[in-house]
């Protein structure tokens, strides 16, 4: 199964994406953490997506789509794979069109995180919380100031999937304030429902 998890930073959609694909049994593919592992490999490209990173901006097309598709190519995603991060606006969108075109693949799915703004700002302001006490430091881009620009980037770049994906009737949104089981029940009740639908 071929799934993409939409929804805004600190909705919840790594947490979700890594439930839905134990159950699904097939990989989670962040581009975050994907470009993270990036930005510290030290290559050429490292000192630019870090830098980006940092700030909330988004890094150019050409670089995230070589790098996930390096990894949807992998062999343990034959079988399908939970894009989360990717794709982050209309023309990572079409360009992943093409690439499953090209392989003869199907979408399944998009699943959306609904949760509003101010619920975000202070997830992260929890998170930062919680992290300084473990004693691990929050995440750079968890900064208030910088979670603001990737909000932005987020209703900007990325809302405008929901009607990409929606007009062709892939889109299935459920409300990410719920609790982190609700919202995985409610995930998987929206495939179950569209399996059952589709026979
Ligand atoms: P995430 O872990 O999905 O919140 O991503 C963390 C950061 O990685 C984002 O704020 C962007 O700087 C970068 N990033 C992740 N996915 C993409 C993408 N598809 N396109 C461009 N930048 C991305």
């Amino acid at each position: 199964m071929r799934l993409i998890m939409l929804g805004p930073p600190a909705a919840g959609k790594g947490t979700q994406s890594q439930r839905l694909a134990r159950r699904l049994n097939v990989p989670h593919l962040s581009s975050g953490e994907l470009l993270r592992e990036a930005a510290a490999s030290g290559s050429e490209q490292s000192a630019l997506i870090g830098e980006i990173m940092e700030r909330g901006g988004l890094v150019p097309d050409e670089i995230v789509k070589g790098i996930v598709a390096k990894r949807a190519t992998e062999p343990d995603a034959t079988e399908g794979f939970i894009l989360d991060g990717y794709p982050r606006n209309v023309e990572q969108a079409q360009s992943l069109d093409r690439a499953f075109a090209s392989h003869g693949l199907e979408l399944d799915a998009v699943l959306e995180i609904k949760v509003d703004e101010a619920v975000l700002v202070e997830r992260v302001a929890n998170r930062a919380h919680q992290a300084a006490e473990e004693g691990t430091g929050p995440r750079s881009d968890d900064k208030p100031d910088v979670l603001r620009d990737r909000i932005r980037a987020y209703r900007t770049e990325t809302v405008p999937l929901t009607d990409f994906y929606g007009e062709r009737g892939l889109l299935e949104s459920v409300d990410g304030t719920q609790s982190m089981d609700a919202v995985t029940a409610d995930l998987v009740a929206a495939l179950a429902e569209r399996a059952a639908e589709s026979g």
